[in-house]
């Protein structure tokens, strides 16, 4: 099969497989998917980590290969494969959720707005429909500022970031919007380019293939705003990161403002290149908190206003409490209820909230335990179970023990005596020092922290 076909019945299954697993199990495991190529009747599939193609080839392997199978009767095998960082993956697809998924702005009528580097703007994401609360009042006051003001002194770049779900994404394209449909300081124009990191690999790579590398330099260049989402999935050991960071540095210098997003402060961006991090720490860096119960409400009023059905504070306040995670899934939450009473033409209670809710609410109401946390956490470092309430203190064991101990502080509602009798009848400051000398190790050691951060995501969605 033709490369551009290959790639195309790939976007594809992507795109089935989020619709099939979920947001939340797709970001965090099938997202770093990336297809390597077609060798004879085997489609290879790289993953960035051992342990992530385990868990993918485990959980999903039997589904991804029926998808291609059913795609294209010529491959036999899905074969799942660890990236080798000496061979840099060349196949990086588009991201298909953010093509498919969000509505299309129709840009006819603007020509000038954007160039086709960038991506379309979610029309429900702007400053009006962002809710403010204490967690993200400095991101929504930084965002307001560029807006108003591209590339102020102090505010270039604008670094946003936070957890996934928290609005970083909203407040981004509610720059863009308003930047486009006001104007500049000066009421000129303004071309904003919007795009994921994802993408900005793919324009550039195809470029590269194409022989247009100076055509997308100047796309770039040429834009007053450049916004980059996600920057945390820029991975590539290739040259992109250095053409993100020339292209960075070109349009700062040229007073153009640039806005990016991730996951995780610039100083722990570890995957970036040290001259791209520190650059990337030099304008304004704003943080997004998880939400607090007060946010969460305020968020479900509005969004319940603008929906126009009523729905009765009680079940406000119980989803609040119930979904904690991220205003992605409390959103959607509502629409399901709202969808439920339109449908159905019932008025939403608590009732109706909990039995049209179910699946959502049992997910959230299932607590990991200890004994959980530490069979994972002794798989993961090959070492045996009862490790974990031994008296041994070999580093082999003992480090896989902290770890174990940290995530069940994060992860239940446990106290520090409560963690430490479940370990071998430990003290509770044997899992104080765990916790804080876990997270040392996680600041100073990428790949250490990697691996705890993996393990808590997969035993939060397990
Ligand atoms: P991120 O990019 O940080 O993962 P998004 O910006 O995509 O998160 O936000 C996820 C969803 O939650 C979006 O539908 C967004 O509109 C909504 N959302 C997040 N924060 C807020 C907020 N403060 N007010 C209103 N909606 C919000
Ligand atoms: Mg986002």
């Amino acid at each position: 099969m033709e490369q551009p076909q290959l790639a195309s019945v790939w976007a594809k299954i992507r795109g089935l497989l989020q619709a099939e697993v979920g947001e939340a199990e797709y970001r965090n495991w099938l997202r770093p998917m990336t297809l390597s190529g077609l060798f004879g009747d085997e489609i290879a599939i790289s993953l960035p980590t051992g342990f992530v193609r385990d868990w993918v080839r485990d959980h999903h392997g039997a589904r991804v290969n029926a998808l291609w199978q059913a795609a294209c009767p010529k491959v036999r095998r899905v074969d799942f494969v660890v990236r080798d960082p000496a061979h840099p993956v060349i196949e990086v697809m588009p991201e298909p959720a953010a093509e498919m998924a969000k509505p299309r702005v129709d840009t006819e009528d603007k020509p000038d707005s954007r160039n086709d580097i960038a991506a379309a703007l979610d029309p429900r994401f702007t400053f009006d429909a962002f809710v403010v609360g204490k967690p993200n009042e400095v991101a929504h006051a930084c965002a307001r500022r560029v807006a108003e003001q591209p590339a102020c002194h102090g505010f270039n770049p604008l670094f946003l970031y936070g957890g996934v779900g928290l609005g970083k994404t909203h407040l981004m394209h509610a720059i863009a919007w308003e930047l486009t449909e006001r104007g500049g300081a000066n009421g000129k124009p303004v071309s904003v380019a919007y795009l994921s990191a994802e993408k900005f690999m793919y324009r550039f790579i195809s470029a590269i293939r194409g022989h247009q590398t100076i055509q997308f330099k100047e796309q770039l260049r040429g834009v007053d705003v450049l916004m980059v989402d996600d920057l945390q999935f820029l991975i590539g050991k290739d040259n992109t990161q250095e053409e993100f960071f020339h292209t960075f540095n070109y349009l700062v210098d040229a007073g153009k403002q640039i806005v990016i997003s991730a996951d995780k402060s610039p100083s722990d961006l570890t995957a970036l290149d040290n001259r791209l991090r520190t650059r990337l720490g030099c304008g304004m860096v704003a943080d997004l908190h998880s939400t607090t119960f007060e946010l969460r409400i305020s968020i479900l009023e509005s969004k319940a206003a603008r929906a126009g059905v009523p729905v009765p504070p009680k079940v406000l306040e119980f989803l609040a409490h119930k979904i904690t995670s991220n205003v992605r899934e409390l959103e959607g939450a509502l629409n399901r209820l709202v969808a439920h009473a339109n449908l159905f033409g019932r008025v939403i209670s608590l009732e109706t909230t909990q039995e049209v809710l179910h699946d959502i609410l049992r997910a959230h109401d299932r607590k990991v335990t200890i004994e959980e946390i530490q069979k994972r956490v002794s798989e993961h470092y090959n070492i045996r179970q009862t490790e974990m309430t031994s008296a041994r203190r070999a580093r082999a064991v003992a480090r896989p023990r902290q770890v174990a101990m940290y995530l069940s502080k994060q992860l239940t509602t446990r106290s520090l005596p409560e963690i430490g009798r479940k370990f071998g009848n430990r003290d509770h400051t044997t899992v104080m020092h765990a916790v804080s000398r876990v997270n040392e190790l996680m600041q100073a050691d990428g790949d250490f922290a990697e691996g705890v951060e993996l393990l808590r995501r997969m035993l939060e969605s397990s």
